[in-house]
Protein backbone atom coordinates (compact mmCIF):
# COMPACT_ATOMS: atom_id res chain seq x y z
CA UNK A 1 0.00 0.00 0.00
CA UNK A 2 1.44 3.52 -0.73
CA UNK A 3 2.31 5.82 2.66
CA UNK A 4 -1.00 7.55 2.37
CA UNK A 5 -3.36 4.33 1.75
CA UNK A 6 -3.95 4.17 5.65
CA UNK A 7 -4.82 8.28 5.89
CA UNK A 8 -7.29 7.93 2.68
CA UNK A 9 -9.29 4.77 4.25
CA UNK A 10 -9.19 6.65 7.71
CA UNK A 11 -10.63 9.60 5.73
CA UNK A 12 -13.12 7.66 3.92
CA UNK A 13 -14.01 5.27 7.28
CA UNK A 14 -15.03 8.50 9.52
CA UNK A 15 -17.10 9.93 6.44
CA UNK A 16 -19.13 6.34 6.13
CA UNK A 17 -19.10 6.42 9.96
CA UNK A 18 -20.75 9.91 9.77
CA UNK A 19 -23.12 9.16 7.44
CA UNK A 20 -24.37 6.37 9.10
CA UNK A 21 -24.38 7.90 12.86
CA UNK A 22 -26.90 10.92 10.47
CA UNK A 23 -28.98 7.97 9.56
CA UNK A 24 -29.52 6.66 12.98
CA UNK A 25 -29.97 10.02 14.48
CA UNK A 26 -26.55 9.40 16.58
CA UNK A 27 -24.08 12.24 17.25
CA UNK A 28 -21.20 11.15 15.00
CA UNK A 29 -18.57 12.10 18.33
CA UNK A 30 -21.05 8.81 20.06
CA UNK A 31 -18.39 7.05 17.80
CA UNK A 32 -14.73 6.09 18.29
CA UNK A 33 -12.27 4.18 16.03
CA UNK A 34 -10.49 1.75 17.29
CA UNK A 35 -7.54 0.38 14.98
CA UNK A 36 -7.47 -3.56 14.84
CA UNK A 37 -3.83 -3.38 14.98
CA UNK A 38 -2.50 -7.56 15.00
CA UNK A 39 0.18 -8.07 12.96
CA UNK A 40 0.42 -4.23 11.78
CA UNK A 41 3.90 -3.20 12.26
CA UNK A 42 5.17 0.26 13.90
CA UNK A 43 5.93 2.02 10.91
CA UNK A 44 2.01 1.42 10.02
CA UNK A 45 0.40 2.30 12.72
CA UNK A 46 2.71 5.81 12.60
CA UNK A 47 1.14 6.50 9.72
CA UNK A 48 -1.86 6.24 11.14
CA UNK A 49 -1.05 8.79 14.45
CA UNK A 50 -0.18 10.94 11.63
CA UNK A 51 -3.40 10.47 10.11
CA UNK A 52 -4.92 11.74 13.32
CA UNK A 53 -6.12 7.94 14.56
CA UNK A 54 -5.44 7.56 18.53
CA UNK A 55 -6.53 4.77 19.88
CA UNK A 56 -5.22 1.01 18.78
CA UNK A 57 -6.59 -2.43 19.83
CA UNK A 58 -3.98 -5.68 20.66
CA UNK A 59 -5.14 -9.13 20.95
CA UNK A 60 -1.64 -10.50 22.23
CA UNK A 61 0.53 -8.98 24.79
CA UNK A 62 3.73 -10.71 22.85
CA UNK A 63 2.73 -8.49 20.07
CA UNK A 64 1.81 -5.53 21.85
CA UNK A 65 4.26 -4.68 24.12
CA UNK A 66 7.34 -3.48 21.83
CA UNK A 67 4.58 -1.91 19.62
CA UNK A 68 3.66 0.20 22.89
CA UNK A 69 6.98 0.86 23.63
CA UNK A 70 8.08 1.92 20.03
CA UNK A 71 5.03 4.66 20.49
CA UNK A 72 5.61 5.90 23.97
CA UNK A 73 6.11 9.50 22.88
CA UNK A 74 2.32 9.65 21.34
CA UNK A 75 -0.73 10.30 23.10
CA UNK A 76 -2.02 6.92 22.33
CA UNK A 77 -4.96 4.83 24.25
CA UNK A 78 -4.31 0.99 23.83
CA UNK A 79 -6.81 -1.01 24.47
CA UNK A 80 -7.03 -5.07 24.68
CA UNK A 81 -9.57 -6.75 22.48
CA UNK A 82 -8.37 -10.49 22.34
CA UNK A 83 -8.79 -13.93 24.77
CA UNK A 84 -6.94 -12.91 27.60
CA UNK A 85 -5.66 -15.67 29.72
CA UNK A 86 -5.35 -14.87 34.10
CA UNK A 87 -2.05 -15.19 34.24
CA UNK A 88 -1.55 -12.45 31.66
CA UNK A 89 -3.83 -10.05 34.24
CA UNK A 90 -0.80 -7.97 35.54
CA UNK A 91 0.43 -7.27 32.44
CA UNK A 92 -2.64 -6.59 30.98
CA UNK A 93 -3.47 -3.44 33.58
CA UNK A 94 -0.02 -2.20 33.19
CA UNK A 95 -0.28 -1.85 29.22
CA UNK A 96 -4.09 -0.82 28.57
CA UNK A 97 -6.82 1.74 29.15
CA UNK A 98 -9.66 -0.63 28.33
CA UNK A 99 -9.96 -4.20 28.11
CA UNK A 100 -12.52 -5.58 25.82
CA UNK A 101 -12.78 -9.30 26.52
CA UNK A 102 -13.66 -10.35 30.13
CA UNK A 103 -15.65 -13.32 29.68
CA UNK A 104 -15.40 -15.10 32.95
CA UNK A 105 -15.45 -14.17 36.98
CA UNK A 106 -11.82 -16.01 37.41
CA UNK A 107 -11.07 -13.08 34.48
CA UNK A 108 -12.72 -10.02 36.88
CA UNK A 109 -10.61 -11.71 40.06
CA UNK A 110 -7.30 -11.87 38.24
CA UNK A 111 -7.83 -8.12 36.92
CA UNK A 112 -9.29 -7.15 40.03
CA UNK A 113 -5.89 -8.16 42.18
CA UNK A 114 -3.64 -6.69 39.17
CA UNK A 115 -5.39 -3.38 39.07
CA UNK A 116 -5.16 -3.13 43.22
CA UNK A 117 -1.16 -4.00 43.37
CA UNK A 118 -0.63 -0.80 40.80
CA UNK A 119 -3.36 1.07 42.57
CA UNK A 120 -5.39 1.69 39.26
CA UNK A 121 -9.02 1.10 38.29
CA UNK A 122 -9.07 -0.39 35.28
CA UNK A 123 -11.65 -0.19 32.90
CA UNK A 124 -13.51 -3.10 31.48
CA UNK A 125 -16.26 -4.30 28.73
CA UNK A 126 -17.63 -7.63 29.24
CA UNK A 127 -17.29 -9.99 26.27
CA UNK A 128 -20.48 -11.29 25.34
CA UNK A 129 -20.65 -14.53 22.23
CA UNK A 130 -24.13 -13.68 21.62
CA UNK A 131 -24.84 -16.97 19.21
CA UNK A 132 -23.34 -19.22 21.67
CA UNK A 133 -20.46 -19.76 19.22
CA UNK A 134 -18.18 -22.84 20.11
CA UNK A 135 -15.02 -21.41 18.71
CA UNK A 136 -15.25 -18.12 20.19
CA UNK A 137 -14.73 -16.64 24.19
CA UNK A 138 -17.15 -14.42 25.17
CA UNK A 139 -19.93 -14.71 28.08
CA UNK A 140 -23.21 -16.40 27.36
CA UNK A 141 -26.13 -13.71 27.10
CA UNK A 142 -27.81 -15.76 30.32
CA UNK A 143 -24.65 -15.36 32.62
CA UNK A 144 -24.19 -12.11 32.06
CA UNK A 145 -26.47 -10.49 34.92
CA UNK A 146 -23.80 -12.98 37.19
CA UNK A 147 -20.13 -11.48 35.35
CA UNK A 148 -21.55 -8.00 35.98
CA UNK A 149 -22.56 -8.70 39.81
CA UNK A 150 -19.49 -10.05 40.33
CA UNK A 151 -17.80 -7.43 38.94
CA UNK A 152 -19.24 -4.77 40.65
CA UNK A 153 -18.09 -6.31 44.12
CA UNK A 154 -14.20 -5.61 42.45
CA UNK A 155 -13.61 -2.04 43.30
CA UNK A 156 -10.81 -1.81 40.77
CA UNK A 157 -12.45 -2.33 38.20
CA UNK A 158 -15.20 -0.55 36.71
CA UNK A 159 -17.14 -1.77 33.80
CA UNK A 160 -17.93 0.51 31.14
CA UNK A 161 -20.21 -1.43 29.03
CA UNK A 162 -20.58 -4.62 26.24
CA UNK A 163 -18.14 -6.44 23.15
CA UNK A 164 -19.50 -8.66 21.07
CA UNK A 165 -18.60 -10.23 17.67
CA UNK A 166 -21.24 -11.61 15.69
CA UNK A 167 -20.84 -14.55 13.75
CA UNK A 168 -18.90 -14.17 10.01
CA UNK A 169 -20.53 -13.69 7.53
CA UNK A 170 -20.19 -11.58 4.16
CA UNK A 171 -23.45 -9.67 4.12
CA UNK A 172 -23.32 -7.27 6.67
CA UNK A 173 -27.14 -6.93 7.71
CA UNK A 174 -26.53 -10.75 9.21
CA UNK A 175 -24.69 -8.81 12.25
CA UNK A 176 -27.97 -6.67 12.38
CA UNK A 177 -29.53 -9.12 14.84
CA UNK A 178 -26.41 -9.54 16.73
CA UNK A 179 -25.66 -5.89 17.27
CA UNK A 180 -28.94 -4.99 18.45
CA UNK A 181 -29.17 -7.92 20.90
CA UNK A 182 -25.99 -6.69 22.67
CA UNK A 183 -27.49 -3.16 22.94
CA UNK A 184 -30.66 -4.44 24.29
CA UNK A 185 -28.74 -6.86 26.82
CA UNK A 186 -26.70 -3.44 28.44
CA UNK A 187 -30.30 -1.95 28.23
CA UNK A 188 -31.84 -4.58 30.11
CA UNK A 189 -28.87 -4.16 32.44
CA UNK A 190 -28.71 -0.86 32.98
CA UNK A 191 -32.23 -1.60 34.19
CA UNK A 192 -31.81 -3.98 36.31
CA UNK A 193 -28.81 -2.31 38.24
CA UNK A 194 -29.82 1.21 38.94
CA UNK A 195 -27.09 3.29 38.97
CA UNK A 196 -25.10 1.74 36.59
CA UNK A 197 -24.14 3.26 33.38
CA UNK A 198 -22.79 0.90 30.98
CA UNK A 199 -22.23 3.91 27.56
CA UNK A 200 -19.90 1.70 25.87
CA UNK A 201 -20.90 -0.91 23.23
CA UNK A 202 -17.84 -2.64 21.23
CA UNK A 203 -19.44 -4.03 18.08
CA UNK A 204 -18.83 -3.48 14.15
CA UNK A 205 -15.67 -4.67 12.24
CA UNK A 206 -14.38 -3.68 8.83
CA UNK A 207 -17.34 -5.82 6.82
CA UNK A 208 -20.19 -4.06 9.38
CA UNK A 209 -18.96 -1.27 10.94
CA UNK A 210 -21.98 1.12 9.39
CA UNK A 211 -24.35 -1.29 10.55
CA UNK A 212 -22.97 -1.77 14.12
CA UNK A 213 -23.26 2.33 14.16
CA UNK A 214 -26.56 2.05 13.01
CA UNK A 215 -27.34 -0.09 15.84
CA UNK A 216 -25.37 2.16 18.45
CA UNK A 217 -21.73 1.19 18.63
CA UNK A 218 -19.81 3.57 20.43
CA UNK A 219 -16.43 1.85 19.32
CA UNK A 220 -15.50 0.14 16.34
CA UNK A 221 -12.70 -1.95 15.67
CA UNK A 222 -11.00 -1.77 12.50
CA UNK A 223 -8.17 -3.81 11.25
CA UNK A 224 -8.45 -4.36 7.34
CA UNK A 225 -10.79 -1.20 6.20
CA UNK A 226 -7.74 0.98 8.03
CA UNK A 227 -4.92 -1.15 7.11
CA UNK A 228 -5.62 -3.25 4.75
CA UNK A 229 -5.45 -7.16 4.20
CA UNK A 230 -3.48 -8.78 7.01
CA UNK A 231 -0.67 -11.34 5.66
CA UNK A 232 -2.34 -15.05 5.80
CA UNK A 233 -2.43 -17.23 8.86
CA UNK A 234 0.81 -19.51 8.86
C1 LIG B 1 -8.92 -8.54 14.07
C2 LIG B 1 -10.02 -8.06 14.93
C3 LIG B 1 -10.87 -7.03 14.50
C4 LIG B 1 -10.75 -6.34 13.15
O1 LIG B 1 -11.10 -7.18 12.11
P1 LIG B 1 -11.26 -6.59 10.61
O2 LIG B 1 -12.27 -7.46 9.99
O3 LIG B 1 -9.93 -6.66 9.98
O4 LIG B 1 -11.72 -5.19 10.75
C5 LIG B 1 -11.86 -6.62 15.38
N1 LIG B 1 -12.03 -7.19 16.58
C6 LIG B 1 -11.25 -8.19 17.02
C7 LIG B 1 -11.49 -8.76 18.36
C8 LIG B 1 -10.23 -8.67 16.21
O5 LIG B 1 -9.46 -9.67 16.64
Amino acid sequence: MPPDAIAANYRMILSRLAAAAQRAGRDPHQVQVLGASKTVPVDRLRQAVAAGLRRFGENYLQEAKPKIAALAGEQISWHFIGHLQSNKAREAVRYFDLIHSVDRPSLATALEQAAAKIGKIQDILLEINLAGEASKSGAAPAEAVELLQHCLGLPHLRVVGLMAMPPWDPDPEASRPYFRALRQLRDRLEHQFPGISLPELSMGMSADYEVAVEEGATLVRLGTALFGPRPAKT
